[in-house]
C-alpha cells in the first residue's frame, strides 16, 4: 500500500483563499492588515524568501512594506527600524527574517519588536505564552503568535484527518522555529510528544514506536523507511539543497511504501508556512482583548 501523498500545495492555497476573504472582510470594516518585513544584509537565500512572502501579500491585498538594511548595520540602527516599524498604525505585523549577519544579537533583535506585532511567534513573550497554554483552544482563542512552520505543519494534519489525540508524536530536531513549538502544538491537542536530537540514541526504534512522525533535521533523506511504522503519518519539513535537486529529511521512495500519509518536497510543508504567515497577519490586525 502507498502512503497518501498530502498535498501542502492545495491545501495553502484554500488557507490563501480564505485569508483573502478575511483580508476584504476586516478591509470593509477599515482595517487593512499590514505587514513589514526586514531583511539585514543581502544574503540571496533570504532574499528569495522575503520576496515572496511580499508577493503574495500584495496578491491577497494585505499593505506590505519591505525594509532592506546593509549587511553592516549596527544593532541600534536595526533597534530603530524595528522601534518605527512598532509605532506604524499601519503595520500590524512585523517579521524580521532570519539568519541575521554575524554580529547582530538575534535575541535582541526579536525582543525589540513589539509582542503584539511579532507575526513569526519568536519573541520570548509570545514563546512563554504558547508554553503555558494546555489546550490549542487556548493558544487560538487568545490570539497567541505561534511560528508559522508548525502552525502550517498542524494546519497538514488537521486538513488530512489525522487523529492527534492519544497518538505518540515524534519530532526530529528541537529548534525554536520548527522542533520545538510544533512539540508543543502536538502536546496541546493531546499528542504524547517524544523530542529528538542529534544525541538522541536509538532513534530509528524511537521513530518505529510513532502515529506521526515530524522531521525537521537538515539532513537529506535521513529517515528510513524501515524506521517508519506501518500506516504512520510522516511530515517531512526539511529542504535539503543536492545535486539531485532539492529533498526533505525523509527517503520520501522508500517511506511512501510503508507510511499511511507523507509529505513531499517540495510541495508539502513549504507553502504552508507563507500560507499561515499571511492568516497570522491578518489575525494581528484583528483587533483583540489581552494581546
Ligand atoms: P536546525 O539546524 O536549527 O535544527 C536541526 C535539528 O535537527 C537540531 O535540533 C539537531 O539536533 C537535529 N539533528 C541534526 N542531526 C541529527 C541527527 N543525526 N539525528 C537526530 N537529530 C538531528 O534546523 P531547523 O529546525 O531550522 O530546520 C530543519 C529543517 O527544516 C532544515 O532542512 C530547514 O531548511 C527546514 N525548514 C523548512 C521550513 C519550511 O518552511 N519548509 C521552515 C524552517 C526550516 P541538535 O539540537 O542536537 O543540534
Amino acid at each position: 500500500m502507498s502512503a497518501q501523498i498530502i498535498d501542502g500545495k492545495k491545501i495553502a492555497q484554500e488557507v490563501r483563499e480564505q485569508v483573502s476573504r478575511d483580508v476584504m472582510n476586516l478591509v470593509s470594516r477599515g482595517i487593512t492588515p499590514g505587514l513589514a518585513t526586514i531583511l539585514v544584509g543581502d544574503d540571496p537565500g533570504s532574499q528569495v524568501y522575503v520576496r515572496n512572502k511580499q508577493k503574495v501579500a500584495q496578491e491577497l491585498g494585505i499593505y506590505s512594506e519591505h525594509h532592506a538594511l546593509p549587511a553592516g548595520s549596527t544593532q541600534q540602527e536595526v533597534t530603530n527600524k524595528i522601534e518605527e516599524l512598532n509605532n506604524n498604525p499601519k503595520i500590524h505585523a512585523i517579521l524580521c527574517q532570519l539568519p541575521l549577519p554575524d554580529g547582530l544579537d538575534p535575541w535582541k533583535v526579536l525582543e525589540t519588536i513589539n509582542p503584539r506585532k511579532d507575526v513569526d511567534g519568536f519573541h520570548p513573550v509570545n514563546l512563554g505564552k504558547l508554553l503555558s497554554c494546555k489546550k490549542r483552544s487556548e493558544i487560538d482563542e487568545l490570539g497567541i503568535p505561534v511560528p508559522c512552520t508548525p502552525l502550517g505543519i498542524m494546519e497538514l494534519i488537521r486538513h488530512s484527518g489525522i487523529e492527534v489525540s492519544g497518538k505518540h508524536a515524534v519530532v526530529v530536531g528541537r529548534s525554536n522555529i520548527v522542533g520545538k513549538p510544533v512539540a508543543l502544538l502536538l502536546m496541546s491537542e493531546n499528542a504524547t510528544v517524544t523530542i529528538c536530537h542529534s544525541r538522541t540514541k536509538g532513534l530509528a526504534d524511537i521513530i518505529r514506536e510513532a502515529d506521526i512522525v515530524v522531521a525537521a533535521i537538515g539532513k537529506p533523506r535521513y529517515v528510513q523507511a524501515d524506521w517508519v511504522k506501518p500506516g504512520a503519518c510522516v511530515i517531512d519539513v526539511g529542504i535539503n539543497r543536492t545535486d539531485s535537486g532539492l529533498v526533505g529529511d525523509v527517503d520520501f521512495e522508500n517511506v511512501k511504501k510503508v507510511a499511511g500519509w507523507l509529505t513531499p518536497v517540495p510541495g508539502g510543508v513549504g507553502p504552508m508556512t507563507i500560507a499561515m504567515l499571511m492568516k497570522s497577519t491578518v489575525a494581528r490586525a484583528v483587533p483583540r482583548r489581552g494581546l
